[in-house]
């Protein structure tokens, strides 16, 4: 045994999994994407993550860490490697009753935040599924079903635990490190691994929240409609918009336009919802009153074989008339991949563009394409996926780190502008000199 290997048994009070255990098949993959990894650490405290991060640098290991491992690119896991699983810090604690100060574990889900937080009335802006990491969501963005009133899920950080790749634990807020503190709000798992964020959160009441949808044929008229009315919709109201199902007839399945109003008064509710039923020829509403906590969705594993390619980009006001006729256009075609058109603007542009390293303040919508299914499939998809991207380059600004299948430098170069990477790589090579966190859209140590 190495002696690497020797002082993580002695130092590492949580699980380490190794090829051969019953535990290692579901422990070696992440939600989307499989792997080999030589070692899945699951550590149980702070001082097992420090040993987890000592023993992958010590043993020039590759190392992959996974909140929830929803990442698209599959960053959650390696081949040979060593993954760090924060699953077992997932504790959701109160810590300031009057300023809904909440302390969550770098491993908890937005399942676990929204049910602990229900009884006390109280809620995070994060995402829509329940298993999807408070980690990976938070550090790049998080766009939910508040986002429009609350800003993003980053926006309501206060402060965070980390690890960094030296293996010490940093403090970060606006008054501690404040220059990690800003590098974590958007640079990703780059600079170390968070084992505790603390959130503001916000009181909830009930919301209502559902689908109105509307025929295929009507998809551009609508989708430009539900555009121009967000300018002026109050910040209560968050919307999806999402066409070209294949599960629901591909290029004939109806424009589905999702809805939260964050509020349970059914007259503000109806005046702010109202003007989307009024889009189209509605054929079906099923807009409910209904517990925050409910409205999240719980997330699929597909089966394995199977590959999901999702790009996103963004689009600002002057370009959403072109980015959705073309998308509207796309989503009437044979080969079109699924598409989902997020509503963000609100409290997200208020926030100065240089306060966090997100880099996309100013944008209205934010879009995703996937396609899903075996290799071939997705194979035979690509010439038409990349030829409706091919369209949308003059108008699409940017990437959204969180709905990103690759990580090619041009996806990075997308993600950051040129400013906000130059202060990254900057950050980057204080805590992390030799690129130790580098399973992510990655900021090279300048
Ligand atoms: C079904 C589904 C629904 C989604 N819905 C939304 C949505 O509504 N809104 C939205 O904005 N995004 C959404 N996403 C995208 C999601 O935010 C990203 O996939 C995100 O990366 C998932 O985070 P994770 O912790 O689950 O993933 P992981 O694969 O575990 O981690 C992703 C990245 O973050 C890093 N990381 C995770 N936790 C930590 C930590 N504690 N410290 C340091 N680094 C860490 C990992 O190393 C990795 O680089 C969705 C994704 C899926 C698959």
């Amino acid at each position: 045994m190495s002696s690497a290997l020797e002082t993580l048994r002695r130092d590492f009070g949580g699980d380490i999994i190794e090829p051969g255990e019953a535990e290692y098949e579901s422990a070696s993959r992440s939600v989307l994407v499989s792997g080999s990894p030589a070692y899945v650490l699951r550590p149980k405290s702070v001082a097992d993550v420090q040993a987890g991060v000592r023993f992958a640098s010590g043993a020039g290991h590759l190392l992959s860490v996974r909140g929830g491992g929803h990442s698209f690119a599959g960053f959650g896991t390696n081949d040979g490697g060593v993954v760090i699983d924060l699953s077992k810090l997932a504790n959701v604690e109160i810590t300031d009753k009057e300023r809904h100060l909440v302390r969550i574990g770098g491993g908890a889900t937005w399942g676990q935040v929204a049910a602990a937080l229900a009884p006390h009335g109280l809620a995070i802006s994060s995402g829509d599924t329940k298993s999807v990491g408070v980690g990976g969501l938070t550090l790049t963005g998080g766009i939910g079903w508040k986002v429009r009133k609350y800003g993003l899920a980053l926006d309501n950080v206060v402060a965070a635990e980390v690890v960094t790749a030296s293996g010490e634990i940093v403090p970060a807020s606006a008054a501690e490190n404040p220059e990690l503190f800003w590098a974590i709000r958007g640079g990703g798992g780059n600079f170390g691994i968070v084992t505790a964020f603390e959130f503001a959160a916000h009181p909830t009441t009930d919301v209502f929240h559902g689908k109105i949808a509307f025929p295929a044929s009507e998809a551009a008229t609508v989708l430009q409609g539900w555009a121009d009315y967000l300018r002026t919709a109050p910040e209560e109201l968050t919307s999806i918009a999402e066409f070209a199902n294949p599960f629901a007839g591909g290029p004939e399945a109806p424009v589905e336009i999702h809805v939260a109003f964050d509020g349970d008064d059914p007259e503000l509710a109806s005046k702010a919802i109202d003007p989307i039923r009024r889009l189209g020829t509605v054929i079906d509403d099923d807009v409910a009153l209904k517990p925050y906590a409910d409205v999240l969705v719980d997330g699929a594993t597909p089966p394995p074989g199977i590959q999901l390619v999702t790009r996103s980009a963004f689009a600002n006001k002057d370009s959403v008339p072109e980015v959705l006729q073309i998308l509207a256009e796309a989503g009437a075609s044979e080969r079109s991949p699924f598409i989902a058109v997020r509503s963000v603007g609100g409290a997200v542009s208020r926030v100065p563009d240089d306060a966090t390293a997100y880099a996309h303040r100013r944008a209205e919508l934010m879009f995703v394409t996937t396609i899903a299914g075996p290799k071939p499939v997705v194979e035979a998809a690509r010439p038409a996926l990349e030829a409706i991207w091919g369209r949308l380059a003059p108008h699409a600004n940017g990437a959204y780190a969180n709905f990103l299948a690759s990580a090619t430098e041009e996806d990075v170069a997308a993600i950051y502008r040129t400013e906000t990477y130059e202060q990254l790589a900057a950050v980057k090579r204080q805590y992390d000199p030799g690129n130790l966190f580098a399973g992510n859209h990655n900021i090279r140590p300048r």
